[in-house]
């Protein structure tokens, strides 16, 4: 979401200021240093980028506080459209759970179950399309549709944006900066210096990159220092299946291979398990 305005505070001064009122000029000789969020109590201080196309941003390592609007802004590097604010905001958590535990089943399906359910669902849609399709707008847009501006995104989906479940090996380029369900084996859980780690999920030779990165550090601190326990939990367990809700993107300087973002610590689960009820159990 973009930051459209900021509040001075200096002392006992204390003005908003418009975005389209900084200028590079007052921010250096006036306003640097005391910009604030304009989330009512949100402490995140604000930086004002001048240039072509001014924007103001969040400080590096400023947190916003609990259900601050700009809060899941974090993600590095990334210009339009914020998935992690779907993720957030359009999947309720009890239908991303469900749809962790949704997808775990089937992936473990067999072929024949697979191919089971998937005709009495189409059975089931095929007897209420009539009703179901005239109630029902299109939700599709929230998810893929790119140029869904903020202000419009309430009003589209009244049952929330599909989901699309994705094993490693079937991603694509059009998953690309799209918020997908991963599922795969857990191959390897390497640990990094901040708490976290890269997952490496495979599927049919196929490897994706799953990241924690700062939007995960800061949404979810209470998840840091647990991947250890992953890590020993796969070194005893065959096929770990992992399920997580996250941005789909490909790594740096390489297109062929995803990279796998994931915002929120509930937004994976390895055989079933979020970290911290394997890391309870383990
Ligand atoms: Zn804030």
């Amino acid at each position: 979401m973009a930051i459209l305005s900021a509040i001075y505070k200096n002392g006992t001064e204390e003005r908003e200021y418009k975005k389209s009122e900084i200028d590079a000029h007052l921010y250096e000789n006036y306003l640097k240093g005391y910009l604030y969020c304009p989330t009512e109590n949100c402490t995140a201080r604000l930086i004002f980028n001048s240039g072509l196309k001014s924007y103001l941003r969040t400080w590096n390592n400023d947190n916003h506080i609990e259900g601050c609007i700009h809060g899941f802004n974090r993600v590095k590097g990334r210009v339009g459209i914020d998935t992690s604010y779907f993720i957030n905001v359009e999947l309720s958590p009890k239908r991303k759970k469900r749809a962790l535990k949704e997808a775990f089943n089937i992936y473990n399906m067999t072929e024949q179950e697979r191919a089971e359910s998937k005709k009495k669902k189409k059975q089931k849609r095929t007897t209420s399309t009539t009703i179901s399709k005239r109630i029902k707008p299109s939700t599709n847009i929230v998810i893929d549709g790119d140029d869904v501006k903020d202000g419009e995104i309430s009003k589209i989906g009244v049952r929330g944006p599909n989901l699309s479940k994705k094993t490693a090996d079937t991603l694509k380029e059009k998953d690309k900066g799209k918020t997908r369900l991963l599922l795969g084996t857990v191959k390897a859980v390497n640990l990094d210096n901040e708490g976290t780690a890269n997952i490496i999920v495979i599927e049919n030779n196929v490897e994706v990159s799953v990241k924690f990165e700062e939007a995960f550090r800061a949404n979810s601190p209470n998840y840091l220092g647990l991947f250890h326990h992953l890590e020993e939990y796969i070194s005893k367990v065959k096929d770990a299946v992992f399920a997580g809700i996250g941005e789909v993107n490909t790594i740096k300087g390489d297109n062929e291979n995803y990279s796998f973002s994931i915002f929120y610590g509930e937004d994976f689960e390895v055989n079933k398990m979020n970290l911290i009820n394997l890391s309870a159990k383990y």
